[in-house]
């Protein structure tokens, strides 16, 4: 049987020959492309178009068949060739005189013919280390595990909630003591440490850094602080730190960096558009992004987009700056005028080096400019870290800002929904209503922002309980909604009130004068409605609410801390 290193081993294998049938496939193809741009010179001349100047079709066919070279051949490590046709490029853009067009040709030429007799080291990217791409290619069978290792514990509980709203699987340690046991009990996909622990202002990289003198294995590892100085970072530089991120973090930041870390694929792949005519550069780019678990549509005809646009639903535009039949940028800002494309993110991937054109490609609304030849990495780096983001801002108009749950209109929409799918199906689910008790005196009591680790103290008892796929939301202020699917009234009455139980088991404490105050607990009352349910009013969204709400009245009527099911 193959373990894994060996998996991940042949993975490595198959997308570096993949890469080398692309590149010797690319080689092959010189002569032809060599003998194109003789021919269209050979016509530029003998037609004396230059008088017409750039507008010249022919001029224009040979400053596209140049362009396309530059990036082509350097895409596939044929540097060489590459400087020569960037040359003829500018030199064609210029509108230089014949003699020095000449010279640029002949300088092609001969870089071409040297390419074919002695064939170019191998590009860098043929020998890119097996992780992170080659994490990326493994997918994972359940969701990444992050080691957070923090001793401050409002902030780590923060973190972790957000880090496991976002799919990750999350183990806390809350001294540098625990972290060896950890490592051995699950080798986690990253790690996120402090840099300062009770031991020493330095403590997180030298304790790590001692693991690594032991020959310990480690995960990919971050590094989060109040710090920002220098040492503190070279400190976490030797200890092998991957990122450094300061406090308050940058959530998105970190994100995307565990993102790319540990090639989390999560359960909605990336989907990116990529609209390129060069069949050969669009089959290397669309590789290196599908390795990296992502999903690659390929447009090869720019009028061709807008159906793509609509089925597949592209997290990200990535194009060509030049295609024949529209330019990048017209195609860009016609994607732009359109209202539910107006988020999307584009990015031009082009051998442009023309500042000027770039700033033009940005100020007609695209996002980024990257320039070929690009290594597997930066491309995947890049792309991700635009998708996270964009997603990011997009869940974020849908979601409650302090717990990451549904907001009131969107999980009323989740309802309609799961309430229709199960009328088609026959099947049931049951909607519950929870509401904090007396949660006016926790916040006057102990103040607002203790309040507020109280709802998400609620928030995560809940989504740890219950099932990944039931649904959960704020309804607004200390109102929490949970749809239970294919559950019955009796079902979620007995799930909630293991929940129940649970929660009002945890102990808080005030944030001042820690020692003074006693731990106090909090409890919540529940009202239940199902459908098709006891009181059968049908698949209705806001009938089945009202009855949940009504229940609630009734289980605070009687004394809270309990639960009430719909007409029972
Ligand atoms: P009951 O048992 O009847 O529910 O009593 P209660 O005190 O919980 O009453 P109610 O549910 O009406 O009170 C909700 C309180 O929640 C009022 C409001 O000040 C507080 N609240 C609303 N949103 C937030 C928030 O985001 N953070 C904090 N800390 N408090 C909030
Ligand atoms: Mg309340």
């Amino acid at each position: 049987m193959k373990c894994e290193e060996d998996v991940k081993e042949d993975a490595h294998r198959d997308l570096q020959d993949q890469l080398r049938v692309l590149r010797d496939g690319f080689a092959e193809a010189i002569p032809e492309k060599m003998a194109e741009i003789e021919a269209v010179w050979a016509s530029v001349e003998s037609n004396g178009e230059r008088g017409i100047g750039l507008g010249g079709t022919e001029f224009q066919v040979l400053y596209r068949l140049a362009h396309s070279l530059v990036g082509n051949s350097g895409t596939f490590g044929f540097n060489d060739i590459s400087e020569c046709a960037r040359t003829l490029e500018s030199a064609l853009a210029e509108k230089a005189p014949n003699s020095k067009l000449q010279e640029a040709i002949k300088n092609l030429r001969e870089a071409a013919a040297r390419a074919l007799r002695f064939s170019p080291p191998r590009p860098e990217y043929l020998d890119f280390p097996l992780s992170p791409l080659s994490n990326v290619s493994s997918a994972f069978s359940k969701p990444p595990l992050v080691l957070l290792v923090d001793d401050d514990e409002y902030f780590s509980g923060e973190l972790l909630l957000q880090l496991e709203g976002y799919g990750y699987q999350v183990k806390q340690c809350r001294s540098l003591t625990e972290v060896p046991a950890a490592l051995e009990v699950e080798m986690p996909d990253a790690l996120v440490m402090d840099i300062i622990h009770p031991e020493g202002e330095l403590a997180g990289p030298a304790f790590l850094s001692s693991l690594i003198s032991q020959g310990k294995a480690l995960p990919p590892t971050l590094f989060i602080s109040v710090r920002d100085d220098l040492s503190a970072r070279l400190e976490a530089v030797r200890a092998g730190g991957l990122g450094y991120f300061t406090k308050p973090l940058e959530m998105q930041q970190l994100i995307s960096r565990l993102e790319v870390l540990v090639g989390y694929r999560g359960p909605d792949p990336y989907r990116i558009l990529m609209i390129e005519d060069s069949a050969t550069e669009s089959t290397h780019y669309a590789h290196v992004l599908r390795r990296a678990g992502m999903q690659v549509t390929v447009v090869s005809n720019p009028l061709q987009v807008m159906e793509p646009l609509l089925t597949e639903r592209p997290d990200l535009v990535l194009m060509d700056l030049y295609m024949p039949g529209c330019s990048g940028l017209e195609l860009a800002t016609v994607i732009r005028q359109q209202d539910a494309f107006m988020g999307i993110p584009i990015v031009f991937l082009s051998s442009e080096t023309d500042i000027d054109r770039q700033m033009s490609g940005l100020s007609m609304g695209g996002d980024d400019f990257l320039e070929k030849p690009i290594s597997p990495e930066h491309l995947v780096a890049s792309l991700a870290a635009r998708v996270t983001r964009a997603r990011l801002l997009r869940a974020n108009m849908n979601r409650d800002s302090l717990t990451g749950l549904l907001n009131h209109g969107n999980f009323k929409y989740h309802l309609k929904l799961e309430l229709s799918r199960a009328a088609r199906r026959q099947g049931s689910l049951a909607l519950a209503v929870i509401d904090i008790d007396e949660f006016k005196r926790v916040n006057d009591t102990y103040g607002h922002p203790v309040g507020d680790r109280v709802i998400r103290s609620l928030t995560r008892h809940l989504q740890q309980q219950l099932r990944e796929t039931d649904i959960l939301g704020r309804l607004g202020g200390d109102e929490f909604g949970a749809i239970l699917l294919d559950t019955d009234e009796e079902g979620a009455l007995h799930r909630l009130d293991s929940i129940r139980e649970a929660f009002s088991a945890h102990h808080y404490r005030g944030l001042e004068a820690i020692s003074e105050t006693e731990p106090f607990a909090v409890t919540f009352s529940c009202g239940l409605s199902g459908f098709p349910g006891k009181t059968n009013v049908g698949a209705n969204p806001d009938a089945l609410i009202e009855l949940a709400d009504q229940a609630l009245i009734e289980a605070k009527l009687h004394g809270r801390n309990r639960l009430v099911v719909a007409g029972a």
